[in-house]
């Protein structure tokens, strides 16, 4: 109850500042739009849909979830790995797995904006049977079924930028992908952040991390990262990001429940909508789920919320 509350204070407080009223320090609110309102949206991530593992009716669950969420929310963003996958698969596979993503997501009764993943990447693995040569091999399919023709994009919403980032790299000489950002999709993000201005608060959706502790927290002090487990340039980055109103990395790809609040910019992974890929909590303690972000004037509230999954076979 005391949560409802305080909810309800922090979009009342939200509306008071849309509305131009000055803050109690002198200073004016950053959004000084009359269109700024309070809004909700959710982050879904790591979704891996699939014919097996009863994960159709689980990511369906999800999806009714999200649609009786109150108050609404205004939009889905979903962190990449929609799909269990096209990494390693032969392209009759890829065609089912992304229209049963395609047909799961028409239930969705608001907006869905796609981040890649490495799982949504057609043939980026030494295994696969689609060759470099094949028209659908690489970011293409995303792009086109899931991406509005793109791989990583922005948009404004309530006073608040969001940018859609590609966390998928190649690595060099080889049909493997390590995470990073490529130097075309920085050179753009520079121009992107470079035209918001240093006022307007923005979110980063990333697929891998840019920080995370998980397997510091889950295999002990001495365990460092592994290269797939953090975007590799976002250390580069982070000085250049500081002079911005950047307020909240949302990121996903490790599975696990996190927060980190470092400075002025908090990382948040979102859990996994499978879990354990449809087999149960990530790590035992981890369970299937999403966050909710809501977001008024210029402050965000986050929570996890789970939907009440319980694998089928584990
Ligand atoms: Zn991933």
């Amino acid at each position: 109850m005391n949560a409802l509350i305080s909810r309800r204070n922090f979009l009342q407080a939200g509306t008071a500042l849309a509305g131009g009223l000055t803050l109690a320090n002198g200073a004016t609110s950053a959004i000084d739009s009359p269109a700024a309102r309070p809004f909700r949206f959710v982050h879904l991530t790591d979704i891996h849909v699939q014919p097996e593992l009863d994960a159709e009716r689980g990511f369906r669950q999800c999806i009714a979830h999200v649609n009786e969420l109150r108050p609404r929310p205004d939009f889905v963003i979903t962190g990449g790995d929609l799909v269990m996958d096209s990494l390693r698969v032969d392209k009759s596979r890829i065609e089912k797995i992304w229209k049963l993503y395609d047909d799961c997501c028409r239930d969705f009764e608001m907006p869905v904006f796609n981040t890649i993943g490495n799982h949504d990447i057609v043939g980026w693995d030494d295994g696969s049977p689609v060759t470099p040569d094949d028209m659908d091999y690489g970011k293409k399919l995303f792009a086109d079924r899931a991406g509005k023709g793109k791989t990583y994009t922005s948009f404004d919403h309530g006073g608040w930028h969001f940018v859609l980032l590609d966390s998928i790299g190649q690595k060099p000489g080889s049909r493997n992908y390590v995470p990073l950002l490529d130097d075309e999709q920085i050179a753009w993000l520079k121009s992107d952040l470079e035209a918001v201005g240093k006022a307007k608060p923005i979110i980063f959706v990333t697929h891998v991390p840019f920080y995370t502790a998980y397997l510091t927290m889950a295999l002990g002090p001495n365990t460092l990262p592994g290269e797939k487990s953090m975007v590799s340039n976002a250390y580069q980055l982070r000085k250049d990001l500081l002079k911005y109103n950047l307020r909240l990395v949302l990121q996903g790809h490790v599975h696990v429940r996190e927060r980190i609040d470092y400075g002025k910019i908090s990382y948040i992974q979102s859990g996994a909508v499978s879990g354990n890929w449809w087999k149960g909590p990530t790590l035992g303690e981890h369970p299937e789920g999403y966050s909710i972000i809501d977001v008024a004037a210029d402050e965000f509230r986050h929570s996890f919320a789970d939907f009440g999954w319980k694998a089928t076979r584990v």
